[in-house]
């Protein structure tokens, strides 16, 4: 399948495209590289043997992004490509929906050029917002808590509106929970940009000494041991969805959304002793006060995701704490060369 897959250089993408490259597909990677690094590019291609093509450039941009579907021709679009700071959304509200939902109705519009009829998009198990019952299922109501969330709303009721508006187009929306871990080879693994928000690359920039203590938010939830609880899912079995995704999509027609987790909640403590037994690290630790718009617990309802993509989670949270830790420990200071 020839397969253009905006935002493929970032985290879940470059370890997406491995996967979709090891699979024998045709990959357009179009990036602006904001948030990634032509290293992780040319890793992609010494992991794959393959030189995918690549074409810099901004999903805002129509023109570029016109040129580069006149081009490939694509079968399918996966997009990745956008913004996914909660924090960040609310104090830069409109770059995210510009972004988000502005670059999302350029894509539309270039598959619409080139008669390209279906699409993969990140979503995100944000679009909940606070739990009325758990699991979450994809029929639960959407309240999303914050402006990156509602962006991810509003792409899903978009997409929808896509594929109603022609009847051969086919629409998966993955809602992620929370991707961790790094492929095995520990060549490809999570960059962030400054201290990390999310738990895992925190946990593994404390065991590298790179950060000297991890906060935990809060120790007074309604969880097991009072600490926040989520659905993490190894990033290599979420890559693993798209391809599933892609095979679905390819004779299905109409918008489906899709819970990727592994339906099991784990707490941050939790977390942390399972990091201590796959890396032999002792986490330092203190806990803080709640952080703002965190909820208690969060974890899918995987069924769902059998049915349709007889896709589940291979992985479990050892593997996934191993995989984080040989990648920190190989690339203490991620891509950047030293
Ligand atoms: P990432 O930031 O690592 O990757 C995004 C990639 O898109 C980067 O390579 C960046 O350079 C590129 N990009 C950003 N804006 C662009 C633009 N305007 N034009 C072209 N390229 C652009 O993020 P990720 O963690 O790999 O997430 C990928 C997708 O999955 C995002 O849409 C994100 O919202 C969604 N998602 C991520 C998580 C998570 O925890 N990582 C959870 C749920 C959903
Ligand atoms: N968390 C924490 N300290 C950190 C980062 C996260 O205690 O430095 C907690 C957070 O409160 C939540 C869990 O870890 O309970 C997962 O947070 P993350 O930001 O990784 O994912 P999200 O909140 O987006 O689900």
């Amino acid at each position: 399948m020839r397969i253009l897959v905006t935002g493929g250089v970032g985290y879940i993408g470059s370890h997406t495209v491995l996967q979709l490259l090891r699979a024998d597909h045709e990959i357009l990677v179009f990036d602006n590289y904001s948030n990634s690094s032509p290293e992780a590019m040319r890793r992609i291609k010494h992991l794959s043997q393959r030189e995918p093509e690549m074409i810099i450039g901004d999903i805002q941009d129509s023109v570029a992004l016109s040129n580069a579907f006149r081009y490939f021709r694509p079968d399918a679009v996966i997009h990745f490509a956008g913004l996914k700071s909660v924090g960040e959304s609310s104090i830069v509200p409109l770059r995210y929906y510009a972004e988000n939902i502005g670059g999302t109705v350029e894509i539309l519009r270039a598959m619409d050029d080139v008669q390209c009829r279906r699409i993969v998009f990140s979503s995100s198990a944000t679009v909940y917002g606070v739990a009325r019952y758990l699991p979450f299922d994809e029929g639960h109501p959407r309240n999303p808590e914050s402006p990156y969330g509602r962006t991810k709303y509003f792409v899903e009721e978009l997409i929808k509106d896509w594929t109603v508006a022609g009847l051969d187009r086919s629409a998966v929306l993955l809602r992620y929970f929370n991707p961790v871990g790094a492929d095995a080879s520990a060549i490809l693994g999570e960059d962030p940009n400054g201290p990390p928000n999310n738990l895992m690359p925190y946990i593994t920039q404390v065991a590298v000494g790179r950060l000297a203590c991890l906060s935990i938010f809060g120790d007074n939830y309604e969880t097991r041991d009072g600490t926040g609880e989520r659905d993490y899912i190894h990033v290599e079995d979420l890559a693993s969805a798209h391809l599933a995704a892609l095979e679905f999509g390819a004779c299905h027609v109409g918008c489906e959304a899709i819970n990727i987790g592994t339906g099991h909640g784990v707490t941050v403590l939790e977390m942390i002793e399972a990091f201590e037994a796959a890396s032999g690290r002792k986490i330092r630790f203190k806990i803080v006060g709640r952080r703002d718009g965190d909820v208690a617990r969060s974890f899918a309802s995987v069924e769902k995701a059998y049915k349709k993509l007889g896709w589940k989670a291979r992985y479990g949270i050892y593997e996934m704490c191993r995989s984080a830790w040989n990648w920190q420990l190989r690339n203490p200071d991620g891509y950047r060369q030293l």
